[in-house]
Parts: C-alpha cells; structure tokens; sequence
C-alpha cells in the first residue's frame, strides 16, 4: 500500500511538472503564442455562441418597447470595435503583429497601409444590438481612415450607415470630446459604448466603459455585453441605470489641473 501512494504521488507531481513546463513554454516561446492567438481567432469568428437571434418577446415587452422608444446606441471604433497598425511605405516596424489581419487597405493620405482586426465576436454582437438599437458610429479618427474600416465592418448590412467623424468632435482643453447629443439629442434615449474613460467622462451618465481591444488578446467583452445591453433598451431613461454604474474621476482631475 504505501508503494501505491508514492507511485500516485510522483505520478500527480509529474503531470503537474509537464503541465508547468507546457505553460512555460507557451507564454515564453513566441511562435507558440502566436500559434494559439491563431487558433483562439478562428475558433473566436466561428464558434457558434448564440444569442437568441429572434427577438420573441412576450406582448408585455413589446408594449414595454412601444412605451420606451428605440433607443441610439453610439459606437466607438478604435479599440472598440476594432484595432488597426499602419506600415508606412518603405518601413517594416518593430513589435509587427503576425496574426492574420481581417482587412487592410492603402491610405494615400499618410502613404500608409492599414491592417484591420476585428474584435472577437464582432459580427455576431452587430447583428444583434443592430436589432436593438439605432446605431451610431462616433469615431475621433479622420473619415479618409475610417470610412473603409466602418464599410468593411458593416459587411453591406446596412447598420453602419450613421457616422461621425473626427471633425464632429468638440475640443474641450486639447481634447476630442464626443457627446451624444450629436447622435441624438434626448439623453435618456442615447448611450455611448467606448474604450476610452475621458470620452465616458465627457458622456457621464449615458455611457459604457469597455476595455481596449489589443490584437490577439483572448476576448469576450462584445459578447458579455450582449445581456446588459438586450436589458437597457428596456429602460425608461437610461441615465437611470448608467449613472449608477461607473464614476469617471480622471477626466474631473485633467480639467481641474488645465484651468489652475
Ligand atoms: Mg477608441
């Protein structure tokens, strides 16, 4: 008998070893990482993670709807939908993502190519929320750069057809503010989703916070998202909910610090 437990101890030990080395390896070597990035995008774009496609609601949530109204959901692009990488003509940059890009398209403007990544899940959460909500797009990038990345994201839907650009945002201090009042102006009505906590801070009260998409991260936040989001089209205001939600202090000490 107590050969059999010190067979099963080194034995645990041993699978515990290979299972440390393996990870080891794995987060070490890059082409490993890479591999596995890879292989988390494509199982990302086509696994079949399903949010009722088809809105059955109950005749006491349509009345609800019609009581409430569509509401506008504001999009960010940057790092919120997506996430991009210029190579400049001639120049080959350090740090060069290797996973495969969704898009890429030449932007004469800065004589750049851009590479596209789509954040994960990305099509199925558009499908959905475009079913939800009027959809906005609210970008501080230049419309020769974002026009092609938001018709390629749109995929001919049709749901990407509203957009606004860096010229609609308003400087606060240095800033590119973008309100949605510009998208719509009653603000019980309009939310802002973005990964950035300043333009959040500029929309307190009618805005969601998501993290940075970065290319190759294993990610979920589109998809989290979904049953928050299929919940608030159901409020009367809602400021009623977001406000409660998150408090932006970093924009509060940008502004006190400019105008000392
Ligand atoms: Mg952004």
């Amino acid at each position: 008998m107590p050969l059999k437990s010190e067979s099963l101890l080194v034995y645990f030990f041993g699978v515990a070893t290979m299972g440390l080395v393996m990870s080891m390896i794995c987060v070490v070597v890059p082409p490993v990482r890479l591999y596995l990035a890879k292989i988390y995008k494509i199982y990302a774009d086509y696994t079949p993670i399903i949010y009722p496609s088809d809105d059955q609601l109950t005749p006491v949530s349509k009345r609800r709807l019609n009581l409430v109204g569509k509401k506008t959901l504001v999009l960010d692009m940057d790092e919120t939908l997506m996430t991009s990488w210029m190579k400049k003509h001639g120049k080959d940059p350090k740090n060069r993502p290797t996973i495969p890009h969704d898009f890429k398209f030449y932007l004469p403007e800065y004589g750049a190519t851009v590479f596209v990544y789509k954040r994960p899940y990305l099509d199925h959460f558009l499908d959905r929320v475009s079913k939800w909500y009027d959809l906005t797009v609210f970008t501080a990038g230049v419309e020769a750069y974002a026009s092609p990345i938001l018709d390629f994201l749109d995929r001919g839907r049709g749901i990407l057809t509203k957009r606004l650009y860096r010229h609609d945002c308003i400087d606060v201090f240095g800033l590119r503010a973008k309100y949605v009042t510009l998208a719509s102006p009653d603000l019980s009505n309009v939310l802002l989703l973005d990964n950035s906590s300043t333009e959040c801070s500029f929309n307190a009260g009618n805005s969601i916070h998501i993290k940075s998409y970065q290319i190759g991260s294993r990610d979920e936040a589109l998809i989290n998202l979904l049953p928050f989001l299929d919940a608030l089209r159901f409020t009367k205001d809602v400021r009623s909910v977001l406000q409660r939600c998150t408090r932006f202090e970093g924009l509060t000490t940008f502004l006190e610090r400019v105008t000392q």
